[in-house]
């Protein structure tokens, strides 16, 4: 910067992160954001000299300034700055924003560097210290937690690293780009990434030792190594101008020589195994940190004292920006809601995290989700394998997975059908399509591969019955909209009553399986996500003490969703079938329908029913239509997922083959998925606001929890945390509502690494919420601690009753 004038190189710079933040400011004033931007990066400026009028502002610098405002270490821990003008509740909510941008060990490791201390942690305790008592006297049970996901970046990006020479890692793995021109160039980056930090390490090393001055020196003598010295060259010079890489396999070559063979089959703790498969951990050491952060840490320190290593600055800078890539291919950014994008990020992770056993990451939850807090019960999700030894297998290692702690963990596997809109199939039809070849009916083939994996389930709770100990629950998530609640009812009564029967001979020692459904998370209309929320119990499928995941439609206040949603697509048999669930809902009291709106809804249900069915039908035939779906018996009838013969659904009469046309016309099916714009009737809100108070009661009786995953919530549904349903779900002392069931909530992280999050995490970012809305810390922390109640309650781990347990 020249007196208030950018170098040509910055200002590039400028214009590219106005661009970039433009859309996510809603709105908001390009002068504001530029103000922010020269507040940051010219707060402290360095002069070139002291009579010029030139300054500069190093990236070291910069960053080592950064994390001296947000941080501060406290012995075994980091915790959050507060300053006069930034209470912990801020600082905590600022920390939300800056950890789906950047992982947190690069902030650690600056500061360590600029405080001339060695880094205590990789991750930042949160709620330290004004949490601690709470963390220290309360259990907690982590309720919602994808297996996939359950490792925090830093370890990810570790097993990576010292995984990636050795692992058949190929472009076609890869899901996503990551911001490079393909999967191909992403891979070859990745690799060249791992043979600078080894280089960057070895350097470090050999300066600490004295055996190094620069990197430029020192790089050729370590190329020596390797045959021919000028490809390990070339690629470092490639990373340096962050262009033309070498390829993959040449790079991985390069790496494989300089990482000599991978260490022998480690045992022991799979975290610490982890961490000795790293090829820094020679150097480093076992420590309370990763050794990926002490390289970060030193390299901070030696920019600092050596500015003029120029070769040194570009490559580490050039491994840090191609590490951030990884991390923001996988964090879902904010403003990018809805379950689709989500799923893109989702998909990114199995690549990377390849060669890691479920073992290590059952150990990794254990590990996250107890940072600083009383984990007393784990669950983890995972999609069931159609082979009965893999989930046999599996529920093993959740159990015997060894964890470092004297009090132990209870834990569980819940395993889940997953929800998609195409399955990988040779006639590429959507699973929705009922033209499938052996089935001829919608979802025929997706349900028959679920029915494999319904089979394994059975088979290991027959072979194994004491695994029911471990193995103690059934979910259906993802893509919520691409599969109707229905294809469910036979597949999870079938898991359920095996579950049930083993149970029952086990002689009142284990209970049946728990069951907890993604409902009410993605709606097009509000009452589409009450439809899904209620249809679990319609259908019968929801029992006592079972549970549902996240349910946010149940905490939508209906006046401000009409507002904002006055007309929405929609595709005409879904809409069809929210007006033949309220028509139902009314037929049996559940609520009284706002006047003026019978008439309405009636008629638009038999347009719908015209127009899809290409004639008119009954109204109450439709009703009836719909709710032979959901019904198991009538599906097994027909003989689905097969429909060979219609002539059995003649016994139900019109209903029967309503319901048979729905399955398998491919007319009906077109005409079905049209969309149709619907607009908001003036008795809408009034209806939803019944429709939820009816839900209420009916799932607060029912003793049915909903698990609150806020980050999630906040990043796929677009929920702000302080307008989060949890608070209206579980009010506040004085906030509940008069005749307004409050309903039982847990809490869950969902997915720890798409999501930037973990257990204590978004209890500490509840809780500050709340003392952001003037909630006193005392009732703050009871209210808290009802929610941690909630999840102990509601948990599906095993709870011996009965004569005692033994192990499998
Ligand atoms: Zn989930």
């Amino acid at each position: 910067m020249d007196s208030g004038t950018l170098h040509p190189a910055s200002s590039k710079l400028a214009d590219d992160l106005s661009h970039h933040l433009k859309p996510l400011a809603r709105g908001g004033s390009l002068e504001v954001l530029t103000q922010l931007r020269e507040a940051l990066w010219f707060e402290e400026v360095e002069w070139v000299s002291p009579r010029s009028s030139q300054c500069r502002v190093s990236l070291h610098s910069f960053l080592m300034r950064q994390a001296q405002a947000r941080l501060e270490f406290s012995g075994p821990r980091v915790c959050l700055r507060i300053s006069p003008g930034l209470s912990l509740a801020e600082a905590v909510h600022h920390w939300r924003w800056t950890s789906l941008s950047l992982p947190g060990d690069v902030l650690i490791a600056a500061h360590a560097a600029a405080t001339g201390q060695e880094p205590p942690a990789d991750s930042v305790s949160l709620g330290a210290p004004e949490l601690d008592g709470f963390f220290s006297e309360t259990e907690l049970a982590q309720t919602h937690l994808h297996l996939g996901a359950a490792i925090p970046f830093e370890r990810l990006w570790t097993h990576l690293m010292a995984g990636i020479a050795s692992q058949d890692l190929l472009p076609g793995d890869l899901k996503g780009t990551a911001g490079f021109v393909d999967t191909r160039e992403f891979l070859c980056w990745l690799v060249t990434a791992a043979l600078a930090r080894l280089s960057l390490g070895s350097f470090l090393f050999h300066l600490e030792q004295g055996q190094a001055q620069d990197l430029g020196s020192f790089l050729p003598g370590l190329a020596k190594r390797t045959r021919p010295p000028q490809v390990f060259l070339g690629a470092m010079s490639a990373l340096s101008q962050g262009k033309d890489p070498v390829s993959f396999a040449e790079a991985r070559r390069l790496l494989r020589t300089l990482q000599g063979q991978p260490p022998e089959r480690l045992q022991g703790d799979p975290l610490e195994v982890l961490e000795q498969r790293d090829p820094l951990f020679e150097w480093l050491g076992l420590a309370p940190t990763l050794p990926e952060t002490r390289l970060i840490a030193r390299s901070f320190r030696y920019l600092r004292t050596s500015p003029a290593d120029k070769g040194f600055a570009s490559l580490f800078w050039q491994y840090l920006r191609i590490r951030n890539l990884t991390y923001r291919h996988l964090v879902l950014a904010p403003g990018t809601g809805g379950l689709d994008w989500f799923s893109t990020h989702f998909r990114n992770i199995s690549p990377l995290r390849k060669g890691m056993d479920e073992r290590t990451r059952v150990c990794s939850a254990l590990e996250m989700d107890s940072r600083g807090a009383r984990l007393a019960s784990l669950e983890v999700r995972t999609s069931p394998s159609a082979h009965w030894g893999d989930i046999r297998n599996l529920a093993r290692e959740v159990k015997a997975a060894p964890f470092r702690r004297e009090e132990p963990v209870a834990r569980a596997l819940v395993l889940h059908f997953i929800k998609e809109t195409h399955t990988s199939r040779p006639d590429k039809l959507p699973n929705a399509d009922p033209r499938q070849r052996a089935h001829g009916c919608r979802f025929g083939s997706y349900f028959h591969a679920r029915e494999q994996e319904v089979l394994a389930i059975e088979t290991v709770l027959r072979r194994h019955p004491r695994l029911l100990q471990v193995l103690r629950g059934m979910d259906v998530c993802h893509l919520e909209l691409a599969v109707p609640t229905w294809v469910f009812v036979p597949l999870l009564q079938r898991v359920r009553q095996a579950s049930a029967r083993v149970a029952e001979s086990s002689g009142g020692g284990l209970r049946a399986l728990g069951l907890t459904l993604h409902a009410g998370e993605e709606f097009r209309r509000l009452s589409e996500g009450l439809r899904h929320i209620h249809e679990p119990v319609e259908f019968q499928l929801l029992q006592r003490g079972d549970r549902l995941g996240h349910a946010l439609a149940l905490g939508t206040k209906p006046r401000a969703w009409c507002r904002d949603n006055a007309v929405v697509p929609q595709p005409k048999e879904e809409h069809l079938d929210d007006l033949l669930w309220e028509l139902d809902r009314v037929a049996h009291d559940d609520w009284l329908t706002p006047r003026g709106r019978a008439r309405y809804v009636k008629e638009q249900a038999t347009r719908l029913g015209a127009e899809i069915y290409g004639g008119s039908t009954a109204l109450v035939d439709l009703r009836q239509a719909r709710k032979l779906r959901g019904d198991a018996y009538f599906l097994a009838t027909v003989g689905y997922p097969f429909m060979r013969s219609h002539e059995l659904a003649k016994q139900w009469g019109p209903p029967g083959e309503l319901a048979v046309r729905y399955l398998s016309d491919f007319a009906v099916y077109t005409r079905g998925r049209q969309p149709e714009l619907v607009t908001v009737h003036p008795t809408d809100a009034a209806m939803l606001e019944r429709t939820q108070q009816f839900l209420r009661s009916t799932l607060a009786a029912l003793e049915i929890t909903i698990e609150a995953n806020p980050t999630s919530n906040m990043l796929i549904g677009e929920v702000a945390l302080e307008h989060h349903p949890i608070f209206s779900l579980q009010p506040l002392p004085g906030k509940a509502r008069k005749g307004v069931s409050s309903i039982a909530v847990a809490l869950g992280s969902d997915d720890p690494v798409t999501l930037a999050t973990s257990l204590p995490d978004e209890f500490a970012y509840l809780y500050f919420e709340l003392l952001r809305a003037g909630v006193s810390r005392q009732e703050a922390q009871s209210w808290l601690r009802r929610v941690a109640e909630g999840g102990m309650r509601a948990r599906f781990t095993h709870q011996p009753t009965g004569p005692g347990p033994r192990a499998p």
